[in-house]
């Protein structure tokens, strides 16, 4: 192999490797905000639920529609909440202890919370950056 071809593949490598970190950056940034979507939302449906709970106590009227709705509501964000974070969790191939559920950093043998042994996650549990990439623009599409 000639040096000038050396160069070239070097180079090359050297792009796809910061094409691939960038990807990586977009991908989890987009699902944090995702995540901040969900949780300002949340908080804003919390704030709702304990409005309608004090109007109902003051005012002795029927709001159990009300509150039926909003707590479906906070479950399916909550839900939604619990995908990401673990997705996020995911792309930074952090391992989620099987006991208490605390994220632990890639390689951590012991979970930092609990001390539980940490099982290494099967690979192909793993999302690839293209589903991660879909399922977070599925989540920005969303009208929550
Ligand atoms: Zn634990």
């Amino acid at each position: 192999m000639s040096i000038m071809e050396d160069v070239l593949l070097n180079a090359k490598s050297a792009v796809d490797t910061v094409g691939r970190k960038a990807g990586n950056v977009l991908d989890k940034s987009k699902l944090r905000l995702a995540s901040l979507d969900i949780r300002t939302e949340l908080s804003k449906k919390y704030r709702m639920l304990g409005r309608v709970c004090y109007e109902a106590q003051t005012t002795g009227k029927n709001y159990d529609k009300n509150i039926e709705k909003l707590v479906t509501a906070i479950t399916e964000l909550n839900n939604e909440l619990a995908k990401i974070n673990d997705m996020l969790a995911k792309s930074e191939k952090k391992t989620k202890c099987t006991v208490c559920g605390t994220y632990n950093n890639q390689g951590a043998v012991f979970c930092s919370k609990c001390g539980t042994k940490i099982e290494k996650a099967p690979d192909d549990e793993d999302y690839s950056q293209d589903e991660l990439l879909d399922f977070a623009e599925e989540i920005m599409d969303e009208d929550v």
